[in-house]
């Protein structure tokens, strides 16, 4: 760990610097953490560096990560990374070093705001003026991927109910905090009830506590072609991982300022902010990088840290310095640039603004937030679990992959006290009476439930639960092995809370 030389601390008669921590990285990294700082220091900002190495060097000497071990010990001591972007290699066993740190650190919450800075930076929606907050942690990037046949791989989807519920109520804290008016939840729950359908039902949940705030939803596939073709509509909106992954990279290219945008990381102890952009390898080392990104995103730790004045102060001269016509080559317009100017160059003109407001962008108002979100969850309750049946994993061809041939054989291993309920394909219904049409991979998930269940619904038309013993799931899979049929994996059918907790299989 270095400290930052370039960088003077502030003088004693100044309040204690909050010491945060630094990364360059790598491309550009360097050149628009220079300008940054330079910016933080003109401007007064009282902080204090201390210097981490992270990125292709850290990869290179064989920390799969990107990160050396001593830099944790940094991160976890100081409140908050302003971390330059940086290059991951090509190939593979390198870790996306962002991934790792947002989930060791907890940093649940992706927040990027995103604004128009028409007419300097082109752009169909004058008045966006939006902030997109992603879950951060889980999803799809739980990153839990097998191969489970020859034919078929899976990634796991996991979604929680604690994950949700912060995620959610940063979202309603971030907008009160920020004079926001309306929270806008997008999912996929038409289609994943359970995953996706948490996520909706917790927001329901957490809505009800925020009667100042509108609050509504949208289906992700609507939802983004509404942000891309309206996105002026919108105010805050707050999404699972993946959706929002996509939907704040299209935000930023409608603004038209993917190149200014700065994302925080936010979590309950520390917190990680950074440009939208990579590591620009294409025109590192010729000063001609723009650091908007990162001087936003150093804005928005200040906001987080408290310092929100300093943080307007800053923004306000970086408008200004756009309104002046002052703008790096990726901004360059034949009707609004005056000067074409280099990375240090731009980051001066910032410098000689301070204390300036623009007169024709909107200028931002210093955040009325007097200290960091803190989000307290509701108490865990364990829900009661009754195991009522069992999806077993198959991979399975036969002769010709005759879904009745297999349930035949299934219906004999099932033995006296189960029942196979069902056989699918791909998540589709294929035994008993599927159709001939459907196409059929070698994996096949086959449902058993207790016989008894069977016997009950023949009765009285009804297919009630009743309960299967740990004993007849492991005695099952003995009968399978027995009979050469290859199980990848099992998944236990619960009922929580006296309701059906796993999906039916379509046209069941
Ligand atoms: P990139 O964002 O680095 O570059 C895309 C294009 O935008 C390039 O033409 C580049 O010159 C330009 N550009 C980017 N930032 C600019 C700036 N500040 N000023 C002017 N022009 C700018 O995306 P990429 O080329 O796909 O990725 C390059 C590397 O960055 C890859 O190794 C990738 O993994 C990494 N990356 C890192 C982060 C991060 O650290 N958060 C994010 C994205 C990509």
């Amino acid at each position: 760990m270095n400290s930052v030389s370039a960088v003077r601390q502030p003088a004693l008669t100044q309040p204690d610097p909050t010491r945060i921590t630094v990364a360059y990285g790598d491309g550009i990294g360097r050149e628009i953490m220079e300008a940054t700082l330079a910016v933080l220091q003109a401007a007064g900002a009282p902080l204090a560096y201390d210097e981490i190495e992270i990125g292709e060097q850290m990869y290179l000497q064989g920390f799969a990560s990107g990160i050396s071990p001593e830099a944790w010990d940094t991160l976890r001591r100081n409140k908050a990374f302003l971390k330059g972007p940086i290059t991951t290699p090509q190939g593979g066993g390198y870790k996306s070093l962002n991934v790792t740190i947002r989930k060791s650190m907890g940093l649940y919450a992706n927040v990027r705001p995103c604004r128009a800075y028409t007419p300097y930076i082109e752009s169909h929606f004058p008045y966006l003026d939006l902030v997109v907050i992603r879950e951060n942690e889980e999803d799809l990037y739980a990153g839990i991927e097998h191969q489970q046949t020859s034919e078929v791989v899976q990634c796991l989807k996991l979604v929680s109910r604690p994950g949700c519920e912060r995620l959610i109520r940063y979202a309603f804290e971030y907008a009160r905090a920020h004079g926001r008016k309306k929270v806008t939840c997008m999912t996929k729950d038409n289609i994943m009830k359970h995953t996706d359908g948490l996520f909706h039902q917790v927001f329901n949940e957490v809505a009800s506590e925020y009667p100042d705030l509108v609050s509504d939803h949208y289906i992700i596939d609507i939802g983004a072609a509404l942000l891309a073709a309206s996105p002026d509509r919108f105010d805050v909106v707050v999404t699972l991982n993946l959706y929002g992954d996509i939907i704040s990279d299209i935000t930023a290219q409608v603004a038209g300022s993917v190149g200014l945008g700065g994302s925080a990381n936010i979590g309950d102890s520390i917190a990680m902010f950074e440009a939208i952009h990579g590591s620009a390898p294409d025109i590192a080392g010729q000063d001609i990088a723009n650091p908007s990104g990162l001087i936003n995103a150093a804005c928005l730790m200040l906001t987080h840290l408290g310092q929100n004045k300093m943080a307007a102060t800053i923004m306000n001269a970086l408008l200004a310095t756009l309104e002046d016509g002052i703008h790096t080559a990726d901004l360059f317009s034949e009707t609004y640039t005056r000067q074409r100017v280099g990375t240090q160059a731009f980051a001066q003109a910032i410098i000689e603004r301070l204390g300036q407001a623009p007169s024709k962008l909107t200028p931002v108002q210093a955040s009325t937030m007097n200290k960091p979100i803190e989000i307290r969850l509701a108490p865990r309750l364990k829900m009661s679990k009754k195991l009522v049946g069992v999806d077993v994993f198959l991979d399975w061809t036969g002769d010709s992959r005759d879904p009745n041939e297999l349930g035949r054989q299934l219906e004999i291993v099932a033995g006296n006290e189960l029942k196979l309920k069902m056989i699918t394909n791909r998540g589709v219904k294929v035994y008993p009476n599927g159709l001939s049409e459907t196409f059929c991979t070698d994996h096949w998930r086959c449902r058993f439930v207790a016989q008894a269940a069977h016997l009950k619904a023949n009765h009285d038309g009804l297919l009630t639960s009743v309960p299967v013993t740990y004993p007849q799931l492991t005695q099952l899979l003995d009968r399978l092995i027995d009979a050469g049929l290859d199980f990848i994996k099992i998944e236990n059918l619960y009922e929580m809370d006296g309701t059906r907790a796993y999906s039916l299989g379509q046209g069941e």
